[in-house]
């Protein structure tokens, strides 16, 4: 627990010292991007080539924009549009891009009983990036080809198991879990993936944004995370995401909600 909480302390100073970066850059972003996209009409006879620039630059300012994006949105976690999410539903689609896009030297296999799992209230459109970060992380890491495994099943965590981990509270959860066969983590490399900015991949293949874009998309719906991981045998990355099974809080949740957004 103690290192949990030495851990936690360092992502949270990471965390301030990203959000203000970002927050700054964000300022110098919009005017670039407003003129980009403004200039065009208020110089209605540019020629071609001066458009084109333009265009280069407005595209390199909304790059930069999501990744501004993409950093608040871990360091002070999603206000996302919340809803009923049916997991099931949602992981079977993440299995369908897996397989149709992951090279063929890659197994995937899933156990995702749909009817039997509990509803959890979150925004499904960060629950897919949640899930697609972890399964492209996967995929990475085998790239001898193994396999990939995608389960879901309802859990109890206990109040024995929530004084051990600083981030679990005990009640009903879902717990999924995406394991490879890959290339695994070393213990140094396991203490620091959640960092921001933390990558061992190639410059230009990885930002290092992805897990702790996941972790604060999971702690903002007051889920944890687990990871086991073994060198050269592979990886298992554990999300658990609390449900609402009480009847009274899930019609309350669904009266709050605008219609339309989940099933
Ligand atoms: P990125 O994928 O851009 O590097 P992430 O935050 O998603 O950023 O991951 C950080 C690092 O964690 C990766 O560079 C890799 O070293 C390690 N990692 C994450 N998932 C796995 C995995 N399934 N197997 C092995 N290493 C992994």
């Amino acid at each position: 627990l103690e290192s949990q909480i030495l851990r936690a302390q360092r992502l949270e100073s990471l965390g301030t010292l990203a959000s203000g970066i970002a927050h700054d850059l964000n300022n110098i972003l919009t005017p670039i991007l407003t003129t980009a996209q403004l200039l065009p009409l208020k110089l209605p006879d540019l020629d071609e080539r001066s458009l084109q620039l333009l265009k280069l630059l407005e595209g390199s300012a909304k790059r930069g924009a999501d990744l501004v994006k993409q950093i608040l949105s871990f360091a002070r976690g999603v206000e996302g549009k919340r809803a009923v999410v049916q997991v099931g539903h949602l992981l079977w689609e993440v299995v369908k891009i897996a397989k149709s896009t992951f090279p063929k030297s890659i197994e995937i296999e899933a156990d995702i009983p749909t009817h039997e799992l509990g509803t959890v209230l979150a925004d499904a459109t960060h629950l897919h990036q949640v899930f697609m970060n972890l399964i492209v992380n996967a995929r990475d890491a085998m790239l001898d080809g193994g396999k990939l495994t995608i389960t879901a099943k309802n859990v109890v965590i206990d109040e024995n198991y929530a004084k051990k981990n600083l981030y679990a509270k005990a009640g009903r959860y879902l717990a999924i879990a995406i394991a490879d066969t890959g290339v695994g983590m070393s213990p140094e490399v396991l203490d620091r993936i959640f960092e921001p900015f933390f990558t061992t991949k190639e410059v230009g293949k990885g930002t290092g944004l992805g897990l702790s874009t996941t972790l604060g998309i999971i702690k903002g719906y007051g889920g944890f995370i687990t990871v086991r991981s073994q060198v050269g045998e592979g990886s298992e990355f554990r999300v658990y995401l609390p449900q609402i099974d009480d009847v009274q809080k899930l019609a309350e949740a669904e009266s709050q909600l605008p219609r339309g957004r989940g099933e």
